[in-house]
């Protein structure tokens, strides 16, 4: 059994700035060329946080009115109801 969706987001979330600091680092103190894997990390996170599907209906789970990227997971989804771990 893969881990639950809610721990998968935090992972991601918890990335996120961790990575953002480590590459931002080196791009000022290494080389400018670090800022291209500043972005392509932070595309990556945030794609893949995108993609943390309902299995149900494969609505983003964390998406309220499919507009706005909550940084928590709800309780069950918000498109049909159903319970999320
Ligand atoms: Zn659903």
């Amino acid at each position: 059994m893969a881990h639950s969706l809610r721990v998968r987001l935090y992972v991601a979330l918890i990335a996120w700035p961790i990575v953002g600091v480590f590459f931002a680092v080196l791009a000022f103190n290494v080389s400018h060329w670090f800022i291209l894997a500043l972005f392509a990390s932070m595309i990556s996170i945030g794609w893949y946080s995108w993609n943390l599907r309902c299995p149900s209906c494969g609505q983003s789970v964390i998406l309220i009115g499919g507009v706005i990227a909550a940084p928590w997971v709800p309780k069950n989804c918000r498109n049909c109801g159903r319970p999320l771990a």
